[in-house]
């Protein structure tokens, strides 16, 4: 089973991403994580797309295409899921071609719903770790032994540059801007999967299980 997780930023898609990796041996294909892995390993593109990230702008489709393109061709698992792919019109019929070049088909795209006011609450207090993904937030969800890692122990946790309030606005009108399109886009093909992206991490899950089933 493929699937899109679709939703703002904040809205969850990582989190519940990573748990349907460990539930469902699925496999997460996060343009973010792939641009931001980019970046670190100093690689032309990496350098060249850092600055458009930290100001909240979205890079060009023909690069995460690309990305997504490299990634089509290898292990599948129990299916894909997109997180933060596709975030246009033209990345979702590209999608769509690579689906069916690599001879896979879409099956649901699940829609995150939070409202702009949790957003910013969910995404200035959250970090991560940097060994293996974990992601955590400083009021609803901190690591029990500060600094340290609960899932793997090591002590590697960071903060995202572009996770401050002035570009999450712009990140924010982005998604407005260029991705929400994608609802009615999914909805006319009868993918679309709404879940209140607002409760705890376990009941989106829950609703999450129902709608794939
Ligand atoms: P994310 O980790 O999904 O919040 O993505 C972080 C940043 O990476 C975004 O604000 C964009 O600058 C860039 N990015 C990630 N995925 C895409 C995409 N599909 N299209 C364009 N830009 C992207």
């Amino acid at each position: 089973m493929n699937i899109i997780l679709l939703g703002p930023p904040g809205a969850g898609k990582g989190t519940q991403a990573r748990r349907l990796v460990d539930e469902r041996n699925m496999i997460q294909l996060s343009t973010g994580d792939m641009l931001r892995e980019a970046h670190t390993s100093g690689t032309e593109m990496g350098k060249v797309v850092a600055e458009i990230m930290g100001a909240g702008k979205l890079v060009t489709d023909e690069i995460v295409i690309g990305l997504i393109d490299e990634k089509l061709r290898g292990e599948n698992g129990g299916g894909f899921i997109f997180d933060g792919f596709p975030r246009t019109l033209a990345q979702a019929d590209s999608l769509a071609e690579l689906l069916e070049k690599h001879g896979q088909t879409l099956d649901a795209v699940v829609e995150m719903r939070v409202d702009d006011e949790a957003l910013v609450a969910r995404i200035t207090g959250r970090f991560t770790c940097g060994n293996c993904g974990e992601v955590y937030h400083k009021v609803t969800k901190p690591s029990k032994v500060e600094g340290t890692c609960d899932v793997c122990g090591q002590q590697q946790m960071k903060f995202r540059t572009d996770d401050n309030e002035e570009s999450l606005r712009t990140r924010l009108m982005e998604y407005y801007k260029k991705t929400s399109p994608l609802i009615g886009y999914y909805y006319a093909k009868a993918l679309l999967k709404p879940v209140n992206g607002l409760g705890e991490i376990e009941e989106v899950a829950a609703e999450i299980s129902t709608v794939l089933g």
